[in-house]
């Protein structure tokens, strides 16, 4: 028994990841787009073999409501479109994956909770990074206390953004720069990681005068956050440098990593530990799995199991009240603490 999906925005994670990725799945299968290109809607649904009864526009969405086949609602458009197609699809009385980030504005997060749990369907964030196994490895490591205590981390989600006119240059598209399109991957990732939520954030913040890039949305952002137990995790994210995509967890007697971390494969794990005087370092890698049929086949198997995903929409909404105290920090020149912030334990 498979779950049926509906493709909202045919853009490139659509296109070039999560249409394939379906061929990967068990338990999930494409059967409907939503797209404002007919044409190239039509292109697609005959190569994936989806009715043309089952393709809408964006004026068409809401019909999706009488199409008994769709049992979840995939939202892969611009981020400041997230809040809006979520709250009409949990209207349409369909589950919604929604990709990162959840919305623009922690409201935004908290009213697409409300209306999904009105409507009484699930809600999950597409975080893949939770289900993929080299990451999953090194959480068991650091929570199980290899090389014990955890004291300190890094991570890094850097890249060059080139075209200015992209809707991820506008603020009222993409709700700002480099901190919530890649600069969450650390964020998300080291509370993932650590199974602890921070109360602290203190940040800088910089885009270069001038730069035609950044007069709507920040170039950088580093920030470090404080945690209970306290480890301090040293975080940055950039628009303007060379690729860089990896964090490095150090604890009492080893430390351990991935490079790269957050790409879609490729992922590879190092570990290093001292035994009495012997140093060793190792690569433990893990198989890889499509990280998008792994995170669309959790979702289908919650809905056929009636269980709470490991992603829910209050991850997304922890996530931007972190991400609001980061940039209050940078704004305001000093730290920020996170009294508003509910530990995961509670919706996990
Ligand atoms: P994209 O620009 O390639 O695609 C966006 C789609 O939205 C396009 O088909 C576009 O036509 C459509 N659209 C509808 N209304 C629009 C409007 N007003 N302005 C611009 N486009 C509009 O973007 P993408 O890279 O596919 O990203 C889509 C979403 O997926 C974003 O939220 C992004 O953060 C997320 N994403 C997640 C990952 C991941 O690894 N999980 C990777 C890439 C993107």
């Amino acid at each position: 028994q498979r779950v049926g999906y509906a493709l909202v925005g045919l853009g490139h994670l659509t296109l070039e990841e999560l249409l394939p990725a379906f061929g990967e799945c068990k338990k999930s299968r494409v059967v409907a787009l939503v797209s404002g290109n007919p044409d190239k809607m039509r292109k697609v649904a005959r190569q994936y073999g989806i009715k043309e009864s089952s393709l809408y526009s964006y004026d068409t969405y809401d019909q999706l409501k009488n199409n008994p086949e769709v049992q979840v609602i995939y939202i892969v458009l611009p981020n400041g479109m997230h809040a809006e197609y979520t709250i009409r699809g949990a209207q349409a009385g369909k589950h919604i994956l929604c990709e990162k980030p959840m919305a623009n504005t922690p409201q935004e997060c908290q009213a697409m909770i409300d209306a999904c749990q009105k409507a009484n369907r699930k809600l999950m964030v597409a975080y893949r990074i939770q289900y993929e196994p080299n990451n999953r490895m090194i959480r068991e490591m650091i929570q199980s206390k290899r090389f014990g205590q955890t004291k300190f981390v890094e991570a890094f989600n850097v890249q060059n953004s080139a075209n200015p006119d992209h809707w991820r240059h506008k603020k009222a598209l993409a709700g700002g720069g480099a901190l919530p399109d890649i600069g969450l991957y650390c964020l998300n990732t080291v509370r993932y990681l650590l199974g602890e939520e921070p109360t602290e954030v203190f940040a800088y913040q910089y885009s270069t005068p001038g730069d035609a890039r950044f007069r709507e949305v920040e170039e950088m952002v580093s920030w470090q956050m404080r945690f209970p137990s306290g480890i301090v995790a040293n975080c940055g994210t950039h628009y303007g440098v060379h690729e860089t995509r990896r964090y490095r967890v150090m604890a009492e007697r080893g430390w351990m990593g991935l490079d790269p971390a957050f790409a879609y494969n490729g992922l590879q794990p190092e570990v290093s530990y001292a035994e009495g005087k012997i140093e060793h370092k190792e690569q433990p890698k893990q198989a890889e799995k499509n990280q998008f049929a792994a995170e669309m086949d959790h979702f289908s198997d919650c809905i056929l199991n009636d269980k709470q995903p490991f992603t829910p929409g209050e991850e997304g909404l922890q996530d931007h009240k972190i991400m609001a105290a980061i940039y209050q920090s940078a704004r305001d020149g000093r730290p920020v603490k996170l009294t508003a912030v509910t530990k995961k334990d509670a919706f996990r």
